[in-house]
């Protein structure tokens, strides 16, 4: 039975390995989550392991949960445990999850060029000095494919069907990932879920749009030429992306004018158009490259330091075709 690293760290500190004057990255890979149960499916017999419901990547995820306002993740994954529980009885000579182990093998031998050829990208776009960090923890059977969570860690789901086991993808959006640390240094942001007036539900969008929409762009201002990124697609896609200009202008004209006892369906709103059908990623992506062209990458970057509304004020100065986002 092979044995994966439980934690690997990456940390390149000292003057010796700082690249180029750029801030030193310090990205981990920890496993610890996934590591009871791809080893118990090795076994032969024997109930689910219990432990991963106390680690890290499950505790953060039942509060990304919370914050975007879904159900208990737990059931999913006691529920696909359970199965692959009747499968092992069934087949006791099968190996139910050798597919994801081959996967995070892959992606823990990626990781150093990874961190190599990211960390110049990212710091081109964050303010000087910003550390690049992040504790990347593994996860399965949970709803997102990926979140950064505010205290610096980054959860994968190994099972998400977006990555279609592809190591390239996860790495990719990695650095999505990291920009969002290094992002939520400079402005912290909060929850949809927890906004108590309509302004607030504004402030959290247009602070959504403008973390989203930059990290998207980043991104795809790195894009491996033969990876498909459904973001980058609609990004270039003029038609869908005027209609998500259009309905997040409605979404923020409408936040902006309700009173505290009509936000519930606003909030589940804001969820559905900025998350689901993609409009804090494609639209601040889109007003991310507009400002960039225009105006050059160091402004684009000041806006990070100067916060959403100024990235908004600043798309908004470059006269374009949409309407005006922000409520007259
Ligand atoms: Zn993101």
């Amino acid at each position: 039975v092979k044995k994966l690293a439980s934690f690997a760290s990456f940390a390149f500190l000292g003057c010796a390995h700082t690249m180029g004057g750029q801030p030193s990255p310090e990205v981990q890979f920890d496993t610890t989550a996934v590591d009871d149960i791809l080893e118990w499916c090795q076994t032969s017999t024997g109930a689910p392991p219990e432990d991963w419901r106390a680690s890290r990547a499950y505790t953060l995820t039942r509060e990304w949960a919370k914050w975007s306002g879904m159900p208990d993740p737990d059931r999913d994954v006691e529920q696909v445990l359970s199965q692959i529980h009747v499968q092992k009885i069934a087949d006791p000579t099968s190996i139910p999850l050798n597919r994801v182990e081959r996967f995070l093998g892959a992606l823990l031998e990626g990781r150093e060029g990874f961190i190599h050829d990211a960390t110049p990208h990212l710091a081109a776009y964050l303010p000087a000095d910003t550390p690049i960090r992040g504790q990347v923890l593994f996860a399965m059977f949970i709803p997102p494919y990926a979140f950064a969570w505010g205290d610096g860690s980054i959860v994968i789901n190994l099972t998400a069907s977006y990555w279609g086991f592809e190591p390239k993808k996860v790495l990719h959006l990695l650095m999505h990932e990291l920009f969002h640390n290094g992002y939520g240094l400079h402005q912290r942001g909060s929850s949809p879920m927890e906004a108590a007036s309509g302004s607030a539900l504004v402030e959290s969008i247009l602070w959504q749009t403008h973390n989203e929409g930059l990290a998207t762009y980043i991104g795809y201002r790195a894009r491996p030429p033969d990876l498909f990124i459904e973001d980058y697609a609609l990004i270039e896609d003029a038609v869908t992306s005027a209609q998500l200009f259009e309905k997040l202008r409605q979404l923020i004209d409408e936040a902006s004018a309700a009173p505290p006892d009509g936000l519930e369906p606003l909030k589940r709103k804001t969820l559905t158009l900025g998350s689901e059908e993609r409009a804090f990623y494609v639209v601040g992506a889109t007003m991310a490259l507009r400002i960039e062209t225009l105006l050059g990458r160091a402004t684009l970057v000041d806006t990070i330091k100067k916060g959403p509304r100024a990235f908004f004020d600043l798309y908004q100065s470059t006269n374009p075709t949409t309407p005006s986002l922000l409520p007259r």
